[in-house]
């Protein structure tokens, strides 16, 4: 009997090690990664930058606690502002824990203003987290059931619907922000209108709300830029990211710009581990490779040709309802439930993962080398094929 929570159930495949885009399990057979630890380690696995960065910081000093001042803290923040046109950087341990940040900010900033009972606009099929704050904020009924009572102050609407923003925001006074996935991920690769984000920027300049975005997934080059909102040249008031930030060195951050930048104060928010050296470490070695490599360029590039070969490699196929995606977020939808092809893929040597039931994402690495795409192409179609 396992001495593990069965928060995961059964899990029958064991990973040991891993290069490149490639991991290996416990028998030795390798496989392709398309999921990346769920859109994790973009530079891949054992990146050599990243293991420099880590075993020199391991060896200096690992953690120290925010009551000091943490120059691989303050240089990581540099980057990310640099990278995102942002101004501030909470670091936390997780996206649900960036969220958590990016929620209170919210909050504060409504009763900072007298408003009552400030909530936030939040959208159908969206994904934000499994704390309560951010399973209540998040558009999936099996996220919720058996853990209410929700937390308050969420307000829901349909997503890329920009006209149910505006009847919400009619409709209830207390409104101080609005939270949004660019892509939604874990909803099924869903990709909005090309001017969905700008219309909510100013619908929020506006009503003076926040603009909130959850890029814990979307964003550190995923989609083809380094945040998904500078496809739309445009900035939030307030961004989360996580994932790719430590390439699987467990930390997230909360980015905020102008009043949203000023909301917290000493004494309003706080973690124990959160922008430790060891964590800041992998996130400086992540960012200075995607900048000095020209990566995001490739993800782009990658992106575009790998949803153009799906296309034409499955057009006319009557099982797929919808190739769709971003960068390297993709989504392959199909015309029925396919858990099992989870398992096909890892006899043909290739992890995928299957979302909201019927879509297959993939999320591989940003180093996958043109051989390494077309083999991914050949094995999802030789999949989808067969199903
Ligand atoms: C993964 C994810 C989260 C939660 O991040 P954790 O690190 O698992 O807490 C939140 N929002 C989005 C969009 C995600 O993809």
């Amino acid at each position: 009997m396992s001495t593990l929570m069965n928060t995961y159930g059964t899990r029958t495949l064991t990973l040991t090690k891993g290069e490149g885009s490639r991991v290996w399990d416990d028998s030795g057979k390798s496989y392709l990664d398309a999921i990346s630890g769920i859109a994790v380690c973009g530079l891949g696995h054992a990146h050599p930058a990243l293991t420099k960065a880590l075993s020199e910081q391991a060896a200096t000093l690992l953690h120290v606690s925010n009551l000091y001042n943490i120059p691989q803290q303050q240089r990581l923040a540099d980057l990310l502002i640099q990278v995102s046109g942002m101004e501030k950087v909470f670091f936390s341990n997780s996206g649900a824990e960036a969220n958590e940040a990016a929620i209170k900010i919210a909050r504060k900033y409504g009763n900072d203003r007298g408003v009552k009972n400030p909530s936030v606009i939040v959208m159908a099929n969206s994904f934000h987290g499994r704390t309560l704050a951010t399973l209540s904020a998040t558009g999936n009924a099996k996220v919720q059931i058996g853990f209410e009572p929700l937390v308050e102050g969420f307000i829901r609407v349909p997503y890329d619907d920009v006209a149910a923003v505006k009847s919400a925001i009619t409709e209830h006074k207390n409104i101080v922000a609005i939270l949004v996935e660019p892509v939604q991920g874990e909803g099924g690769v869903r990709v909005p209108a090309a001017d969905y984000l700008n219309q909510l920027r100013a619908i929020a300049d506006q009503h003076e709300l926040l603009l909130m975005l959850d890029e814990i997934q979307t964003g550190n080059g995923r989609t083809g830029t380094y945040f998904a909102y500078q496809h739309n040249g445009l900035l939030p008031d307030v961004v989360t990211t996580a994932k790719g930030l430590g390439n699987g060195m467990p930390m997230g951050a909360c980015l905020a710009r102008g009043k949203a930048a000023e909301v917290l104060q000493p004494g309003n928010h706080g973690t124990t581990f959160g922008g430790n050296p060891l964590a800041c470490s992998a996130g400086i070695a992540v960012i200075e490779t995607l900048l000095s490599s020209n990566l995001i360029a490739r993800v782009k590039v990658l992106g575009d040709k790998l949803l153009a070969d799906f296309k034409t490699a499955l057009a006319g196929n009557p099982k797929v309802v919808d190739i769709r995606g971003k960068g390297l977020m993709i989504g392959i939808e199909m015309n029925a439930a396919c858990p099992e092809l989870v398992q096909k893929g890892r006899d043909l040597g290739i992890l995928i993962n299957v979302t909201a039931v019927n879509t297959i994402r993939l999320l591989p690495t940003f180093i996958l080398t043109d051989a390494e795409a077309d083999e991914l192409v050949s094995k999802v179609v030789q999949l989808v094929n067969e199903f």
